[in-house]
């Protein structure tokens, strides 16, 4: 279609994408009231939607409408069942994920700044975590299940510490109570620690909700000016800022004509900056599970399934630790079901996973239509040295040590999943493997780095290579993954993204 024939909108910025980092961007950028922001944002408002603010039922939400559900491709090691959650609302995925709340240990933004992205260590990112934990409210001593002490006791039984989250600088080997964004039972999300409380006084931000964007316009100089969402193009005076997340950013530089020149090609997409790296070096959390059946009854009575954890050193030389368990106060069937493990109404899951996972994935198109999902392959389990098999392995195991010890007697009635007839190494991680599943953790497709690196895609001002007033802000930029959950560490990138554009 023409874009003179569209309906056209001017702002200074246009973020597209109101998840998790955009709408710390757009809520940022519109404190100053001289200039006026448009957030684009695919789906709808999460304001006054119970269903999504209730903390404690967010697992209800996925596979819903509110859910982008994504197939991953067939894996050759990994577990092809696997769907990917995303957020189908405003928020993102802070809408819809279960508010379990880390800084980034410093280890993990040191490397970042290694990996040749200056200004991004632990002592240049230290603010930006600092204004998201006054923002949001945290909730750091919530009361748990009798389950979840249960656990607490058996892992202090196998010789873990009992330690705070959160504490300054390191992540400690031991095991203790998740912080949680969340106030009385209510989520707090980017949209409603940023956007809802914004939007009352900033009459220079414009929320588009259900807008999805298709495509950025670049004009012949390789600036970009503007987005097409569908009827409108909306024109940046200033800049434009990417936030659909590892997925969906990916996916809208291809398809605007943005990335390997080769793969554009083969989509009959026109080339207009070749950039190699786009959709590369896809990294994740993936998870293993181990299913109990309860004794007694376990009830209901929860901030979210899921409120302890403990971190772990497998390899005794690894500088942080390179293993984490979250419990769940279900049995987590979803990927043991459908290969015949057996379930029950009332029981307990412990799911190890690789903090630094060492496989690579590719996100691409599927095809050069906008309304197709994006192709995902994680290539799960297939690092040269094999080292997310083994950490995964001694996973299983330790999880296995933990139940075996005597503060779990009331409670265990017997493993459902793998089954304690599987005692082979070979066996378990081949169980492992299949029945996996993801902390639901990517990040990584638009690598921020050094420009010289041939797959860097944002440099350390998140300003995209080879294109004027473009930048990204979101899981996509991550140069590598973060030993914890990593919501935070998004709503940092929002905040540090702001005052990049504002230039400080
Ligand atoms: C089920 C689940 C549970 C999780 N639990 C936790 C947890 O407890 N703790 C934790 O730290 N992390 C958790 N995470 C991970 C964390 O939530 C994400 O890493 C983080 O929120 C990602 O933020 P983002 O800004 O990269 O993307 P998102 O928050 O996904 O934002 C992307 C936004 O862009 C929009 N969008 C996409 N395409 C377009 C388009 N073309 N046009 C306009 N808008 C578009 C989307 O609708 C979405 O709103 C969880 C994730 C999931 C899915």
């Amino acid at each position: 279609m023409d874009t003179q024939l569209k309906q056209k909108q001017v702002y200074d910025y246009v973020v597209v994408g109101g998840g998790t980092a955009g709408s710390i961007v757009a809520a940022r950028l519109a404190e100053d009231l001289n200039i006026n922001v448009c957030l684009v944002e695919a789906e709808p408002t999460d304001d006054g939607n119970a269903e999504v603010l209730a903390l404690r039922i967010w697992l209800h939400l996925l596979g819903t409408e509110l859910d982008y559900d994504y197939a991953i491709e067939k894996q050759l090691r990994g577990n092809s069942l696997i769907r990917h959650s995303r957020g189908r609302v405003l928020g993102g995925c802070s809408s819809h994920n279960s508010c379990i709340a880390f800084r980034a240990p410093d280890y993990d933004m040191d490397c970042w700044e290694q990996a040749g992205c200056e200004g991004w260590s632990a002592r240049g990112t230290k603010k930006y975590f600092d204004k998201v934990f006054e923002q949001v409210y945290i909730e750091k001593a919530a009361a748990i299940h009798p389950l979840s002490a249960a656990f607490l006791e058996a892992a202090q039984q196998a010789g873990f510490d009992r330690v705070s989250f959160n504490r300054d600088g390191g992540l400690l080997e031991g095991v203790g109570i998740f912080h949680l964004n969340a106030k009385d039972g209510i989520r707090q999300s980017s949209s409603q620690a940023y956007i809802h409380a914004a939007l009352k006084p900033a009459k220079n931000l414009t929320v588009l909700t259900n807008t999805v964007v298709n495509k950025i316009l670049l004009d012949e100089h390789a600036t970009a000016y503007a987005v097409e969402a569908h009827g409108m193009v909306i024109v940046a005076r200033r800049e434009i800022v990417l936030s659909c997340g590892t997925f969906d950013t990916p996916k809208l530089l291809l398809l605007s004509g943005i990335g390997s020149g080769e793969q554009l090609r083969a989509m009959g997409i026109t080339v207009h900056v070749e950039l190699a790296g786009v959709g590369e070096h896809l990294i994740d959390h993936p998870e293993g599970v181990i299913n109990w059946e309860a004794k007694q009854a376990v009830s209901g009575e929860t901030t979210q399934y899921w409120e302890v954890g403990l971190f772990a050193k497998v390899l005794p030389d690894a500088p942080i630790p390179d293993l984490m368990f979250h419990f769940g106060l279900v049995p987590f069937d979803w990927n043991t079901l459908p290969l015949g493990y057996p379930t029950a109404t009332h029981g307990f899951a412990m799911t190890p996973n690789i903090p630094r996972a060492k496989s690579e994935g590719v996100v691409r198109l599927r095809s050069a239509n906008p309304k197709d999902a994006p192709l995902i392959d994680f290539r799960y389990f297939t690092d040269a040295e094999g080292y997310d098999e083994k950490i995964m392995l001694e996973g299983v195991k330790l999880a296995r040590r933990i139940a075996g010890q005597s503060a779990f007697k009331p409670w265990i009635k017997k493993e459902l999943a793998p089954g304690i007839e599987v005692q082979d190494d070979e066996e378990l991680s081949e169980y492992a493997r299949r029945t996996a599943n993801t902390v639901y953790h990517p990040a990584g497709t638009c690598r921020m780095g050094d420009l010289r690196e041939p797959l860097t895609v944002v440099d350390a001002q998140l300003r995209v290579k080879g294109i004027h007033r473009l930048r990204v802000a979101d899981a996509s930029i991550f140069p590598t993954m973060v030993s914890v959950n990593p919501c935070m560490t998004c709503m940092m990138i929002g905040e540090k993204c702001a005052d990049l554009l504002k230039g400080l």
